[in-house]
Formats: structure tokens, C-alpha cells, sequence
């Protein structure tokens, strides 16, 4: 089957599981996940699984990104924080929804490589730093102190104080909390008042790695 028809197979796989956001649907019908994986799973780039990337890492399963980006309620107006670009597919899929993506990654070689890719596409509404996540948007063009939304696409201990403080009233974060191999994902909406956090169920995410303990 080509490419294009195994695309639109995912789509309707995504529906199913209960994926119903137009805008989300629209974004993984136009993104072509085989640019995003490795030469060698190719074949393999819209099986609804996580697939690994280089250094160790994964592109993350198309419906944990798809309930993840659901849960968000992205409008087109939004700037949105992304902690994790790995293989750039999921930054990619925001850049059609929202208006501007800022995307960290610590891991340069990875960072560099979907910044190729995502250029090569024709991208211009998504902006890279390379650096630990914890901090979230610091020392980055374009300026950004605050973001409508925020995704980590990492598992953490626990939500990252500097994220909170960088996201705006009114805003939602999505982090996958827990211990490796397991974790429960976490919406958390930003109050007047403070924060509400809820469980929004099961996921499994490479680790957010911690290189400074005197960040988050
Ligand atoms: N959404 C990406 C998921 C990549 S996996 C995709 O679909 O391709 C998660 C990524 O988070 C990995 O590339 C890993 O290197 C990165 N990561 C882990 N800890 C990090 C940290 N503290 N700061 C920034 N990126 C981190």
C-alpha cells in the first residue's frame, strides 16, 4: 500500500480510538511520518507504535501524540512549548495546527536532524533550542516568556516548576508522569487561582533526562 493510503489508514485507526478533534485528524492526514523515522523501519512508519530514532530515543505512538495534542485543545492562534523534538515528527504535526512551535531537545545531533528535515519541508513557524527542557524557553529566538501550551514528550518525576511559570493563564501543559516504563499522563490547566491538575491515563515515554539538578 502506498504511503499515502497507509496515512489515511492511520487516520481512520485514530478515529476509532476515540480521536475526534478535526484539526488533530486533518494534522496527521498531511504529515508524512516516513521522513521522521529511520531508513531501516520505514515500512513501518504508520503502524500505530513508537518507533527508535538515533541516540537511544523514540518517535513517539501516533495515538499517544494524537490524545496528548486532543487533550491540549490547540486553536491556530497558539504558540505551543515542545520539550522533546527527537524526531521532529510531533513538532511537524503542531505546526499545522498552531500559529508558532518553540521546540528544545538536549540532544544536538537529534535537534540538527529534525531541523533538516522539518526546513526540507517547508516549516517556517517552528523555532529550535538545544538544551535541557527543564528550563523550558531560556536564552531562545524568539523571546518567548510564556506559551498557551506546553508538551513534554518525555516521562518525568514530576512537573517541572519552571514549565508552570512559563506557561500562561488559562494555558494547559500535557507531561507524562511516572517511573520508567510506565507513567499516567498529567493535563495540567493554569488558574487565576493556581493550577488543576487531571489523570488523563496510561503512557509509556522515554525518560526527561536531568542535566543540572539545580533545574526544575
Ligand atoms: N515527539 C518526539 C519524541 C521524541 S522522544 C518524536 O515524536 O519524535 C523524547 C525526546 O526527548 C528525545 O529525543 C530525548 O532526547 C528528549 N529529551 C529527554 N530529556 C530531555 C530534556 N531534559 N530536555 C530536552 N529534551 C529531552
Amino acid at each position: 500500500m502506498r504511503f499515502e493510503d497507509q496515512r489515511l489508514k492511520l487516520v481512520n485507526e485514530l478515529k476509532l480510538e476515540g480521536i475526534t478533534s478535526p484539526a488533530v485528524l486533518d494534522a496527521f492526514a498531511k504529515v508524512p511520518r516516513e521522513n521522521f523515522v529511520l531508513p531501516e523501519y520505514r515500512e513501518y512508519s504508520y503502524q500505530n507504535r513508537p518507533l527508535p530514532i538515533k541516540e537511544g530515543q523514540t518517535i513517539s505512538q501516533p495515538l499517544m501524540i494524537a490524545i496528548m495534542l486532543q487533550l491540549l485543545e490547540l486553536k491556530s492562534s497558539d504558540t505551543v512549548l515542545e520539550i522533546g523534538t527527537g524526531s521532529g515528527y510531533q513538532s511537524a504535526l503542531l505546526a499545522e495546527i498552531v500559529k508558532e512551535v518553540c521546540t528544545v531537545e538536549r540532544l544536538e545531533s537529534l535537534s540538527l536532524n529534525a531541523q533538516k528535515v522539518l526546513r526540507n519541508a517547508g516549516y517556517n513557524n517552528i523555532y529550535f533550542r538545544i538544551g535541557d527542557g527543564h528550563s523550558g524557553w531560556q536564552k531562545a529566538y524568539p523571546p518567548h516568556k510564556e506559551f498557551d501550551k506546553i508538551i513534554v514528550s518525555a516521562a518525568a518525576q514530576d512537573i517541572p516548576n519552571r514549565l508552570l511559570e512559563q506557561l500562561v493563564i488559562g494555558g494547559k501543559l500535557a507531561i507524562p508522569i511516572g517511573r520508567a516504563g510506565f507513567q499516567i499522563l498529567h493535563i495540567v490547566n493554569k488558574t487565576e487561582d493556581g493550577y488543576t491538575i487531571t489523570q488523563a491515563g496510561g503512557c509509556s515515554f522515554v525518560p526527561l533526562v536531568c542535566d543540572n539538578n539545580n533545574l526544575g
